[in-house]
């Protein structure tokens, strides 16, 4: 890893989980009791399945996620680690 790439590292483990939003708190709750699911749902987010698709289906399986967290975390403005 370049010193860069270490860097960056560092800076997104110190992002304190309450500035994640809630698809990065959703995506880290779903890491450790559905790992099938959270990867089944990353996968979802890096397609071109439209924001609103998206939503629609996590209100399915009782995940309230706001669309605009969806597009944030999509667009990335968020301070999720990735
Ligand atoms: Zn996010």
């Amino acid at each position: 890893m370049s010193a860069f790439a270490d860097a960056l590292a560092a800076v997104q483990r110190e992002i304190p989980a309450h500035k994640r939003c809630r698809v990065g708190l959703l995506l880290e709750q779903l890491d450790s009791t559905d790992k099938a699911l959270a990867a089944e749902l990353r996968e979802v987010l890096a397609s071109d399945i439209p924001h609103t698709t998206l939503k629609r289906a996590l209100d399915k399986i009782g995940q309230d996620v706001g669309i605009d967290s969806i597009r944030r975390h999509r667009s990335p403005e968020c301070n999720c680690p990735r």
